[in-house]
């Protein structure tokens, strides 16, 4: 196995702040079924601002999970110094919803970077089920960025085969951008997105999107907002049996309006949810990274801010400020 230490950025609470703490880690052993993962790149969540601001389950946790690395230990030898992305779910593999391969329902479940500790660190053992080899050619950044494509393509086939369809985004934040890209992979006729800021509109305008204006009228909506303006807009403006999925987290009470409310009635509307990305049965993870190596998934201009694993709180400042223009903040593990 190898041995030494490494450069690990948990966040530690002291009083009521919340900061990322530099430790030097000593490599342990993997145990039963795990490897041990040489992390390359880590991309910053929305989620993680929370936990950055005192929501996480506990404290000390090393946060992360949307990452790429290389297999530096496997016991079992085969997947050692392959390339890999990692789901993280750790599901039971027991319950009712795991024998039907949804993992993210599952009751029982265990997370990387959330529940027990992540990617913001230069190693991790995980479990060797939960790997998946990236395709040659596609780059260490691009597969980091696996875990979020797979969250937004998850939600577009909760619509439904969009082959013609027309679907409007709502909300250019990192999901939203992916969103407008493979709502194009599957053949959408249109992707339309709203968004306030005015920077954000003009990079999913970039990625292939239309400003939606008054006289569009999609058959599918994405909202990635968790937001009550939003969402109201949406059920205002929605044509007859469009279906609507619902993504964004939200950060407060989403009110529903009376004739928004009514709209829904009216119209027909279809409201589902969607929660986080399928590996297994209808696989997103693999879809994606096929996207990614034949060329029709190009992420590169997403990640628009790049930090190394030391400069964590900056990446956090960066993401959450909302001071300049950003998509995806990426942290690389090459540390002198
Ligand atoms: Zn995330
Ligand atoms: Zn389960």
């Amino acid at each position: 196995m190898k041995t030494g230490t490494y450069l690990a950025m948990p966040l530690v609470r002291q009083g009521d702040a919340v900061r990322f703490e530099e430790e030097r880690r000593t490599l342990t052993p993997p145990a039963d079924g795990e490897v041990t993962v040489h992390v390359k790149n880590v991309g910053v969540c929305g989620s993680d601002v929370g936990r950055w601001q005192g929501g996480a389950y506990h404290y000390p946790i090393v946060i992360g999970h949307e990452f790429s690395g290389e297999v530096a230990f496997d016991p079992a030898g085969s997947w050692t110094g392959r390339r890999v992305v990692v789901f993280p779910i750790l599901p039971c593999r027991a319950c009712e919803a795991c024998r039907q391969e949804l993992y993210a329902m599952c009751a029982h479940y265990d997370y990387y970077g959330s529940r027990r500790d992540g990617a913001f660190q230069e190693y991790l053992n995980v479990r060797r089920e939960n790997l998946i080899q990236i395709p040659d050619g596609v780059s260490f950044e691009a597969a980091a960025l696996c875990e979020p494509a797979a969250v937004a393509l998850n939600g577009l086939k909760k619509a439904g085969d969009l082959t013609g369809k027309s679907v409007g985004v709502y909300g250019a934040g990192t999901i939203g951008i992916l969103a407008v890209k493979i709502a194009q992979i599957l053949g959408a006729s249109a992707v339309f997105c709203s968004e306030p800021d005015a920077a954000k509109l003009a990079f999913a305008v970039s990625c292939g999107a239309r400003p939606l204006t008054d006289g569009d009228s999609p058959d599918v909506y994405i909202d990635c907002c968790g937001a009550a303006a939003a969402l109201n807009a949406l059920l205002l403006r929605a044509r007859a049996r469009a279906k609507i999925v619902l993504l964004g987290n939200a950060a407060r009470d989403v009110v529903i309006g009376q004739k928004a409310y009514s709209q829904i009635l009216r119209r027909e509307l279809t409201l589902t949810g969607t929660w986080n990305s399928r590996v297994g049965k209808n696989d997103d993870w693999r879809e994606v990274l096929s996207y990614l190596a034949d060329g029709r998934l190009d992420l590169s201009a997403v990640i628009t801010h790049r930090f190394s694993l030391r400069d964590a709180e900056k990446a956090l400042e960066t993401l959450a400020s909302h001071k300049e223009f950003c998509e995806k903040v990426m942290l690389s593990t090459e540390v002198d």
